[in-house]
């Protein structure tokens, strides 16, 4: 192969990459071009590794490399609460805040009738197996505060409350229309903490 085509297959793979456009791509090949073969193989290495072992947790849908979770696994954490999010990138966001000490429910996505996901394509079917075997007091919904994440939240609050378990959804305040992950560690643990019933 030329050294033309195989810098092209790099450029279009890691163009493909979120947040990485044409220039950033380049900028990005020509440095492991430059690198020492080491450094790029530790890349490689670190790719190859999270897609072999880090996998979803059988309870919770946050990421695991064992069945389940660090948190799922974590006996100090209060498991009479569940906090529910979209992905399990707000997992990580919540966790920074240092606010809750409870469990997590990845639903791996959120109520879009325009992307034809309704909650049978969630997780939503193990979050209502599980508060049927686990002794669960309150439910609070984490979704992003946008159109999907708000109906998500009432579907779920709908679903919960008849069971006589607490629903709750973070406080107003976060930027609307913006995600968990990007709200500063502040505003997130304070919208945690003055979480309101639905
Ligand atoms: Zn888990």
């Amino acid at each position: 192969m030329s050294a033309d085509r195989s810098l092209q297959i790099l450029l279009d793979e890691l163009g493909r990459l979120p947040g990485i456009g044409p220039k950033s791509a380049q900028r990005i090949a020509y440095h492991l071009l430059e690198a020492d073969a080491e450094e790029a193989r530790r890349l490689a290495d670190a790719i190859l590794m999270v897609k072999s072992e880090v996998h979803f947790c059988s309870r919770c849908f946050n990421y695991a490399t064992g069945d389940e979770c660090a948190i799922c696994e974590d006996s100090s954490r209060d498991r009479g609460r569940i906090c529910v999010v979209g992905e399990p990138r707000d997992v990580s966001a919540i966790e920074r805040t240092g606010s809750y000490r409870g469990l997590y429910h990845v639903l791996g996505g959120v109520i879009s009738p325009m992307d034809k996901i309704g909650p049978e394509q969630l997780h939503v079917r193990e979050l209502l197996a599980r508060l049927g075997t686990e002794e669960v007091e309150e439910v609070i919904i984490a979704t992003n505060p946008n159109i999907e994440g708000e109906t998500t939240a009432s579907y779920l609050a709908r679903t919960i409350k008849p069971l006589g378990i607490t629903v709750t959804r973070l406080a107003s305040g976060l930027p609307v229309g913006g995600d968990l992950e990007y709200a500063d560690e502040l505003t997130l643990g304070r919208a945690i903490e003055a979480r309101r019933a639905l």
